[in-house]
């Protein structure tokens, strides 16, 4: 347990950071690193060879025996390999040793990574690349080096290396702009991350007797439990004494590694909790979050606990997100999507913002494909998560900014408004101008922009991806019609400009309850795209549009854009198979057995109760064994449905039919076979489940 006034020290204490590099590498090595670091550019090998010798005796100093490179296939997932530092002598001895190459370059066999056809099977060579603006970090004994994926040909087969591309894109386009408006100092724009996670924590003997939480992370069948949470009782709620404990080990753990945790609470469903960082650089802020992921399981597992990523567990509460805090900031410290006192003269608030609402407007459906997987899917449009229309909320204030650059007036701000609580002991401040707003995909939070869209299992890495492409051909786009002027004609005509592009895309601003129904309607006649799942999505992927816009900005080549195409869709389908496998195995065996059970004594109880009362008794037990008979039967004639459709989707061969084939039929079916398994689970006792109910997982943490 880390001492509160350690804090300080043990924070980064596993992390190859800034302060070691300067304090342990040669003055020169350290300029050069930095250098790379802050702006990207290229790393000699003498450098690393350098770096690596430091950073060898610094991780065995820390107990590490192994490095490896740490890498963000295609699976969503994080992937490892260990290699020991030992090296044998001729006496029988060992040396330890770690050069530059082996830091900067590494060779995994690629062919068991998904490539979506980019790779043929005899091509088997992959490379990893160090990432230095990435810190290396102890874990388990062994020294991680964050790195990038790539297939022999050179594709990115990874997630990180496209964000560190569009990252750049995003800059390159932002320094120009920035330097046409003045801010001549500005050498580099970085994309700033802030992803709150959502989890739940179960007992963890509950979880080992569920199959499909085992197999899928959500539970397939379940019938609700007497309360759900609509007592409003959980969020921010008194935090339970043993999930407490669970959250300070989490807490330094992630310390240790460098994420700077920052915030916990219960959220709004039994069960489920939060936990925020603070924002960092995109890059490191997504390889944290799959960090803190990996971390929560791990510590949970120490609690007794299992930790649910899943989007959506449980049915009829509400599921997990991952809400991406996202805003752009130079190196010279200005944040782009801070108004400031007076946003109506901000120009480069007003530029970024008009730029931000054109993207989100423009590729719209890019963003939401960006989320689409088979678990978010289940949660985006359920009643507690943002639709899957995409609409962005600036609030009142802003409103105002906006439709004064419309209708070219003058914006004046309102006064701020003194706020007090009638009581005199209670602190005055001033309100703010805009209330929050809960409901809206994309929301603007004061500095930044709230996506609220990613799931909770998932790295962020392409939501980010596509938002800062997006942004960027925004910028360029508005850079261009700029550009021709000069200074003093570019001040007179930049609102004009802006309410050109701002009146195009006015469409997808909406203050509003993005939960209604209303909203749905609203949003077709505006002309929002409306994709309820992955398959419906997936074509635009690959859509001129899409093609373009990633070809252009160099994120992604065509074939990597395709590659990307057939492995989610195969990620897809392939999902919603073991859930059905897994469904119909829970249902045939484990319900089934639970069924006959307690219909077996039930019948021996009316037979031995009608010999002694007569025929007149039993009405209860008769009710309940014919309910129980209603319901399995139609719970077989379901299940039969689903097992045959499932071997149809099996000899589907084409990724996009399989896809949809899958979430029109298949899915369609399990929410049928759902009905009646959750009708007669909900008749029989517990003891008779070989497996834990709703109201045993969600209501039994202390
Ligand atoms: P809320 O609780 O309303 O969602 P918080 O103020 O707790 O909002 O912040 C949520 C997240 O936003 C935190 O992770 C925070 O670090 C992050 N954040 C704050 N400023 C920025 C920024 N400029 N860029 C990216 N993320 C940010
Ligand atoms: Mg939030």
């Amino acid at each position: 347990m880390i001492e509160a006034g350690k804090l300080t020290e043990e924070f980064g204490s596993l992390v190859f950071n800034d302060k070691i590099m300067r304090e342990r590498l040669p003055k020169d090595i350290y300029k050069a690193v930095h250098k790379t670091i802050e702006k990207g550019t290229h790393l000699e090998l003498d450098v690393a060879n350098c770096v690596a010798a430091v950073m060898k005796e610094w991780a065995i100093e820390n107990g590490a025996t192994h490095f490896t490179h740490w890498f963000q296939p295609m699976t969503g997932l994080t992937a490892e390999k260990h290699d020991s530092f030992i090296s044998p002598s001729d006496d029988g001895t060992i040396i330890m040793e770690f050069s530059g190459k082996e830091l900067v370059k590494g060779e995994p066999d690629a062919s068991s990574f998904p490539s979506g056809g980019l790779r043929a099977t005899f091509e088997a060579r992959g490379y990893t690349a160090w990432d230095p603006s990435s810190p290396a970090f102890i874990k388990d004994g062994s020294l991680y080096i964050p790195t990038a994926f790539c297939s022999y040909g050179g594709e990115a087969l990874d997630k990180k290396t496209p964000l560190l591309r569009s990252m750049e894109a995003l800059s390159e386009e932002s320094v120009k702009m920035l330097h046409l408006l003045g801010y001549k100092d500005v050498a580099r724009v970085s994309t700033t991350i802030g992803s709150e996670q959502e989890y739940f924590l179960i007992d963890k003997d509950f979880y080992k007797k569920r199959k499909d939480l085992l197999l899928t992370g959500r539970t397939l069948i379940g019938a609700p439990a007497t309360k759900g949470q609509e007592m409003e009782d959980h969020y921010f709620g008194v935090i339970k004494p043993k999930v407490s404990a669970y959250m300070h080990d989490l807490d330094e753990e992630l310390w240790k590694l460098g994420i700077p945790a920052k915030t916990k609470h219960n959220e709004v469903a039994p069960s489920q909790h939060e936990l925020a960082p603070v924002f960092e650089t995109a890059n490191i802020a997504v390889d944290h979050n799959q960090l803190t992921m990996e971390v929560m399981k791990k510590v949970a597992d120490k609690h007794n606990y299992a930790c649910l990523l899943h989007e959506k567990p449980f049915e009829g509460i509400n599921g997990s997100g991952k809400h991406n805090n996202w805003s752009v900031c130079t190196d010279t410290g200005m944040n782009l999507l801070d108004p400031g006192k007076t946003p109506a003269e901000n120009i480069p608030f007003l530029v970024f913002l008009t730029a931000v609402i054109a993207a989100v407007d423009e590729y719209a459906p890019i963003l939401r494909l960006s989320v689409a997987s088979a678990g978010n899917d289940h949660r985006l449009g359920g009643n507690e998560a943002p639709p899957a229309i995409i609409s962005i909320f600036v609030g009142d204030e802003l409103a105002e900014v906006l439709q004064s650059v419309v209708d070219g007036t003058d914006y004046q701000s309102a006064a701020k408004v003194q706020m007090s609580m009638g009581a005199t002991v209670l602190p005055h401040f001033t309100k703010d101008n805009t209330d929050r707003n809960r409901t809206s995909p994309f929301a603007f939070t004061g500095n930044k922009f709230e996506f609220r869209m990613p799931g909770s299992a998932v790295s962020v890495a392409n939501a980010n991806i596509v938002l800062n492409t997006a942004v960027a051909e925004e910028v360029a786009k508005l850079y261009a019609k700029l550009s021709g002027y000069g200074p003093e004609e570019l001040k007179k005509n930049i609102k004009d400009i802006l309410r050109q592009t701002l009146e195009a895309h006015k469409r997808v601003l909406f203050n509003g309850n993005g939960y209604t129904d209303e909203w749905v309607e609203e949003a077709a006649k505006r002309g929002l795209p409306n994709l309820k799942s992955l398959p419906d999505a997936m074509p635009y992927w690959i859509s001129d549009q899409s093609i373009d816009l990633f070809t252009r900005h160099h994120i992604f080549t065509k074939e990597e854009i395709h590659s990307r195409y057939e492995i989610l869709l195969e990620n897809y389908s392939k999902s919603i198979h073991i859930e059905s496998l897994t469904m119909q195995e829970m249902v045939r065996k484990d319900l089934t057995e639970g069924i006959v059970a307690y219909q077996k004594d039930l019948s021996k109880e009316v037979v031995q109760k009608k010999e002694l009362l007569g025929d007149g008794s039993c009405k209860l037990e008769l009710g309940l064994l014919k309910a129980l008979d209603d319901a399995s039967f139609k719970m077989g004639q379901a299940l039969t449905k689903l097992s045959d459709d499932t071997k149809t989707a099996e000899g589907l061969t084409e990724n996009l039919e399989a896809a949809s084939y899958y979430q029109a039929t298949v899915l369609a079916d399990m929410d049928e076979l759902r009905k009646y398994a959750d009708e007669a689970e909900a008749l029989i006792p517990e003891k008779y489940l070989s497996y834990p109910t709703y109201g045993q997982m969600l209501f039994s943490l202390r």
